[in-house]
């Protein structure tokens, strides 16, 4: 599969916002955007007015590339949440939320989202007894996702010491002890605590 693989923070000082794509180095004082909150380039500083459009293109890229996500995928997710019963933006974030990937990041089990996944491709992640190595897998009510492996405990017992100071959403129930998570209830929007006015996202794609 095709990835981003220039600068990352350059992407948070794209979308004018910390994105948290580099792990420890994002709660420190080398966070890139603490020092240069603009845009990169030469315009990056006068950062010009921006149009409808351009508003609702850069809404859709910082989700893209706050789940780590490519156009295609999030297609494919937009016209998912499109065919679900209640709002289309509220259905879509919740989508992205409950894929397997972010769980594991949204219980600090791993520093960043990219961290994340690593783990799930590896092989590490059992998800109700079953190993489940894709990303997008999207979790369930009552599932519970461990790390059986010593190598994956290892590593996510030092990701931890890193993410300590993080908020838990109430829909994950995680267990420190025993490195393991379970699903407690779906997200709802509210559960939701990133900075995403979804409807924007909507828009575009009605174009
Ligand atoms: Fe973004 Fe993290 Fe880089 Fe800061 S350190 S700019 S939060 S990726």
């Amino acid at each position: 599969m095709a990835k981003y693989i220039g600068p990352k923070c350059r992407l948070c000082r794209r979308e004018g916002m910390k994105l948290f794509l580099k792990g420890a180095r994002c709660q420190g004082d080398k966070c890139p955007f603490s020092r240069r909150a603009y845009s990169p380039g030469q315009q990056g500083k006068s950062g010009g007015k921006l149009s409808d459009y351009g508003l609702q293109l850069r809404e859709k890229q910082k989700v893209k590339r706050m789940y780590g996500i490519l156009e295609r995928q999030f297609r494919f997710y937009f016209r998912k949440a499109e065919q679900m019963k209640g709002a289309t933006g509220e259905n879509l974030l919740v989508l992205l939320e409950r894929r397997l990937d972010n769980v594991i990041f949204r219980s600090s089990f791993a520093v960043s989202h990219s961290a994340a996944r690593q783990l799930v491709r590896h092989n590490f992640i059992y998800v109700n007894g079953k190993r489940v190595n894709i990303p997008s897998y999207l979790v369930n009510p009552g599932d519970k996702i461990e790390f059986k492996k010593e190598k994956s405990r290892d590593l996510v017992k030092r990701a931890l010491e890193v993410t300590k100071e993080r908020d838990i959403p109430e829909w994950i129930k995680r267990d420190e002890k025993n490195l393991c998570i379970s699903i407690v209830h779906l997200p709802k929007r509210e559960d939701i605590q990133v900075p995403i006015q979804e409807q924007l996202i909507v828009e575009l794609y009605s174009k």
